[in-house]
């Protein structure tokens, strides 16, 4: 089901590319991240070589995207951009990778999702620029290396350890993605706000950031729905309240958790008496794809304290019984 709070992309977000930053500058925290790749951009730019393979990973919606396309343009090259389910067969990057210009960025989103025999193609690739393809079948079938021009590759996922060793191992420059703090979220809110015409409060800007999640996607979507409900409430500008009214409207609460997440912590809570409870077996009860639990719900929830990670399993922390309403078991009046 479509959830307003969900970091994923859906068709609706089209109108996110007016929003992106077009240059490091003007992108919006990430500090230690931007000043690394600052550096590198710089010193490949200046010996006149192709920018080092960069690996981002983070969870959905803090801008790995938008990094890849400004590391393009600061580097002044041109950008290609695919993703690891669309690369069937080896042809298919054999096709995307003879293309290429000198030094250009080639993104690949979801890059573990590439196929193993599209994977093995890529190491030579990444490693010597050289392309080592098999043309025919049977007794017939000979091998070709084709020389590639020196280009980056830019690899997008949401955990690192998605990926195999060889191809983490290829990448020179790891960079993690974090949620963004409250401020940051605000900086992004107001920014976005003035793109898309919207007058907003300190208040409402405030309320919006403090609600997206830690993720810049979920508060351009809420800024907008936010946007739509002043208009039909005829306020002339957005503050805290009628922040706080459309938010409520859509069951996001004063942490940016929805219904979804409520799920989650209910069904620890109660089906699982705080836990420990193993992944699978929440994924089983919530009817979700453990996928979806361990990039999309759960880190947010454990950032925020609610949620311990153990070797054991999921456990509610006294924070999440807290921001539930709920007494631990521990504390249950006699
Ligand atoms: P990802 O690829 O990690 O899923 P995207 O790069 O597609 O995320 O970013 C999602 C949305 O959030 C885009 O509209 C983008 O403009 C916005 N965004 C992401 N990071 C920032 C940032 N630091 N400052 C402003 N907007 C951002």
């Amino acid at each position: 089901q479509a959830r307003e709070v969900q970091p994923e992309a859906t068709e609706a977000d089209a109108a996110e590319a007016t929003l992106r930053p077009q240059h490091l500058e003007a992108f919006v925290g990430q500090q230690e991240l931007r000043a690394n790749l600052q550096v590198f951009i710089e010193a490949a730019r200046s010996r006149g070589e192709a920018l080092d393979h960069v690996l981002f990973f983070g969870p959905p919606g803090l801008g790995k995207t938008t990094l890849a396309q400004i590391v393009a343009r600061e580097l002044g090259v041109n950008f290609r951009h695919t993703s690891g389910p669309v690369i069937a067969k080896p042809g298919d990057l054999a096709a995307i990778l003879t293309n290429l210009q000198p030094h250009d960025v080639l993104f690949i989103d979801e890059i573990h999702r590439l196929s193993p025999q599209v994977e093995e193609i890529l190491y030579p690739a990444m490693e010597d620029f050289q392309l080592d393809l098999v043309i025919g079948e049977g007794p017939s079938a000979r091998s070709v290396r084709i020389d590639l021009p020196p280009f980056t590759l830019v690899g997008a996922t949401t955990r690192s350890g998605l990926i195999t060793n060889p191809l983490r191992e290829r990448f020179g420059i790891p960079l993690r993605l974090e949620f963004y703090t409250p401020a940051e979220l605000e900086r992004i809110v107001r920014r976005s706000g003035e793109l898309l015409g919207a007058t907003m409060t300190a208040d409402g800007a405030a309320e919006v950031a403090r609600r997206s999640r830690g993720t810049p996607r979920v508060a351009g979507r809420l800024l907008r729905r936010v946007r739509d409900f002043a208009a039909v409430e005829g306020a002339a500008e957005i503050d805290g309240a009628v922040a706080d009214r459309a938010l409520r409207r859509l069951q996001v609460d004063s942490q940016g958790l929805d219904s979804m997440d409520h799920r989650y912590l209910r069904c620890l809570a109660e089906t699982y008496t705080g836990g420990p409870a193993g992944v699978e077996t929440m994924a089983a009860a919530l009817s979700e794809q453990r996928d979806v639990l361990e990039d999309v719900i759960e880190p947010y929830l454990i950032q925020q304290g609610l949620v311990q990670r153990t070797p054991r399993g999921r456990l509610l922390t006294g924070a999440g019984y807290k921001h539930m309403g709920l007494a631990p078991p521990g504390d249950a009046a006699p």
